[in-house]
């Protein structure tokens, strides 16, 4: 087997396969040997060859004397059919010249002859023995269908929806072939899929730069910032350092429609560079997150923050509002830039993160349902009841807590700015 023609995650599915002993001598196959019987073979070619035609999947059909426009055309449909026909091959020959391959069941006899043409590129299958498979076949997966394969049938529901989960793929690559692949795989083939439709990550970290400036030509207002930074081991260099972005759309309709509070995030993001992804949303009208801006930075500190918000803080200033209150998760490197670059925006935090720690500290259905009955009190006498009762389950390491949130007006509602008061829970 020429080990260079089969991809590598194929071949470790081939080489963990049962092993066919292998008793095939050329001279089994000498009616149909390239080359020897030239004339013989172009008149039987004449007589019996067949271009293949693209048939839909269910209905391929392989057959001696077929012809094909190369050998990667050749092994791609014969790869269509073993999946349509649901089996394995074991490739015993490959070069480019010859190309043979059996059932991989070790209890099967089906084998497969193709070889190149005497005009050098064209391929014909030769030979298909038997003509029906003596094994049972394999149920919902094949080794066959690996990264490369399923990323090629999937590229324009990928492309329809680059969002697409790899769930709803793995159904998708079961309706229509009856197949599911590895979940461990699904990751690595729509990253495939998605380097192929739009260039990767590196092509794309490549192209920021002309796309901020198309942002800013063709949405004007629009507000897209690019950065770079020199590298220290290559000199002059330059290397990606941060973005920011709000059309034109979701900063002045921010303005125009939403009440002043702003919702802000950082989200690791996953691929070849990592990086975090800062977002900030408000609430519309009907209670809807409504996008205000993003920004891709190297990591989530004081310093990318402070960026962040400096900007956001540039965005806003041509309101003639000032009662702007920033809502986040109570990461220190937030409280820190706001008092650095932005020291008038009240703060809110948010009760489902605080939830999630303090659930962790405390225990029990009671203690949670007073911690939630003190941040959704609307009046200081409800507020102050919950409080009490609090004391009184939870005690002193209970109020230390509360205490340690700081101010009431960041997470209590009965103490929230009147400008901003909503029932979304953030
Ligand atoms: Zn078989």
């Amino acid at each position: 087997m020429a080990e260079g023609d089969i991809p590598s995650d194929e071949r470790e599915e081939i080489n963990s396969m049962p092993k066919i002993k292998d008793t095939w001598k050329s001279s089994q196959w000498h009616d149909f040997v390239d080359e020897q019987d030239a004339d013989d073979y172009y008149q039987k070619l004449y007589k019996n060859g067949e271009l293949y035609t693209d048939e839909e999947f269910g209905k391929i059909k392989l057959k001696p004397w077929m012809i094909f426009l190369d050998k990667d055309h050749f092994k791609e449909k014969l790869k269509d059919y073993c999946v349509q026909e649901g089996f394995a091959i074991n490739v015993l020959w490959a070069d480019n010249t010859r190309y043979t391959a059996t059932c991989y069941a070790e209890c099967c006899k089906w084998r497969i002859h193709s070889s190149r043409l005497p005009d050098g590129i064209t391929w014909a299958i030769k030979k298909i023995e038997p003509n029906v498979h003596t094994c049972r076949g394999l149920e919902t997966y094949n080794p066959l269908c690996d990264v490369k394969w399923v990323a090629s049938k999937l590229m324009e529901d990928i492309r329809a929806n680059p969002d697409i989960p790899g769930s709803a793929l793995n159904e998708l690559l079961f309706q229509r072939y009856g197949v599911y692949m590895k979940k461990s795989s699904l990751y690595n083939m729509k990253k495939l899929a998605i380097e192929k439709l739009y260039g990767g990550h590196d092509q794309s970290y490549a192209d920021l730069p002309a796309y901020t400036k198309v942002i800013c030509e063709s949405n004007p207002q629009s507000k897209a910032f690019f950065s770079t930074v020199e590298s220290e081991s290559i000199t002059r260099q330059l290397l990606f350092n941060n973005i920011f972005i709000s059309f034109t759309a979701m900063w002045k309709e921010f303005l125009g429609g939403c009440r002043p509070l702003i919702g802000v995030d950082g989200t690791h993001l996953k691929g070849d560079y990592g990086g975090v992804l800062l977002s900030a949303v408000a609430l519309d009208a009907n209670n809807e997150i409504f996008p205000l801006a993003y920004a891709i930075v190297s990591a989530e500190d004081k310093e990318t923050w402070s960026w962040f918000f400096w900007n956001l803080y540039n965005l806003l200033k041509e309101s003639s509002r000032k009662d702007w209150t920033v809502i986040s998760d109570r990461q220190k490197g937030i409280d820190i830039a706001l008092l650095d670059v932005w020291p008038t925006v009240k703060r809110r935090y948010c009760c489902r993160h605080i939830s999630r720690n303090y659930k962790k500290q405390f225990s029990g259905p009671l203690l949670y349902i007073l911690f939630w009955r003190a941040c959704n009190a609307t009046s200081q006498f409800t507020y102050r009841k919950a409080m009490e009762k609090l004391k009184e389950v939870g005690g002193d390491s209970v109020m230390k807590f509360f205490a340690e949130l700081g101010d009431p007006a960041g997470w209590s509602k009965h103490k929230f700015d009147p400008n901003v008061l909503e029932e979304c829970a953030w």
